[in-house]
């Protein structure tokens, strides 16, 4: 049988919000290849081969999929929420960028319910209207460009969700967003807080910018900023269609 590769996301946590296209995909896969607490998600079953490895060796860990693919199995790399945002899908497009030989392999993406999509339903709809998703890790990118995207897009009154909140390597960056936020938006601007969504650790708070702390938000949070038409109804939160 030839092989194939299948990035897939998982969704937010919840086995709920895993698509039948993404269970169908694992119950085939011969091999997951994943971040360790992704591969954890996924359940053992004799025959199938787990290749967990640690954060920020993504293009490593595309590379052995397409490998073990080219050798004939079926291999699922596994991201949460979806594979295409701040996730695999692009480290394994970088990774067949270097590798022609690999380039005829079967390769597919399968979306997920990315965090920002399940944290809004919980809140109401404050994504409800034109927004931006910026992922505030300085990882990959340095830290000028991220409040560039930033300022531009507070400028230009859009909602924002931002992952990756609070970077190990800048613990002092989301203070500064923050700050940079309220300069821009003014303190009565509405922001959730919506960590470990669909878990059983879920939590969910929504505050004015002006009581915002940075402790609020850590690497399990992401984080919902309205534009300057989101509003409270009841105990939700929402953005007018025609904001
Ligand atoms: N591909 C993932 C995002 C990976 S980046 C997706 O589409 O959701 C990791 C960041 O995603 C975290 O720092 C956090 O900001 C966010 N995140 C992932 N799962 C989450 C969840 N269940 N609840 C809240 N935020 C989550």
């Amino acid at each position: 049988m030839s092989g194939w590769v299948t990035v897939a996301g998982l969704g937010p946590g919840s086995d709920a919000l895993v698509t039948p296209e993404v269970s169908a995909a694992l119950a085939e896969a011969t091999d997951i290849v994943g971040y360790i607490p992704y591969v954890a998600r996924v359940a053992a079953r004799p025959g199938l081969r787990l290749h967990a490895s640690d954060n920020r060796v993504e293009v490593e860990r595309a590379r052995h999929a397409l490998e073990l693919a080219a050798a004939g199995a079926r291999v699922v790399i596994v991201s949460s929420g979806d594979p295409g945002v701040f996730a695999m899908a692009s480290a394994l497009f970088e990774a067949l960028e270097a590798a022609p030989e690999h380039q005829a392999l079967d390769v597919r993406v399968l979306p997920g319910i990315t965090a920002m999509l399940a944290a809004a339903a919980r809140a109401g709809a404050p994504l409800g209207h034109d927004f931006c998703a910026i992922n505030l890790s300085d990882n990959l990118k340095p830290w000028a460009l991220i409040e560039a995207r930033l300022r531009a897009a507070a400028q230009a009154d859009f909602a924002c969700a931002f992952y990756n909140p609070r970077s190990r390597s800048r613990p002092e960056g989301f203070a500064r967003v923050l700050e940079l936020l309220r300069e821009t938006c003014g303190g009565e601007r509405l922001i959730t807080f919506a960590r470990a969504v669909s878990t059983p650790e879920e939590q969910l708070v929504t505050v004015t910018l002006a009581e915002a702390t940075p402790e609020m938000a850590d690497m399990r949070t992401v984080v919902l900023v309205g534009n300057s038409a989101t509003r409270r109804v009841g105990r939700w939160v929402y953005t007018p269609r025609s904001a």
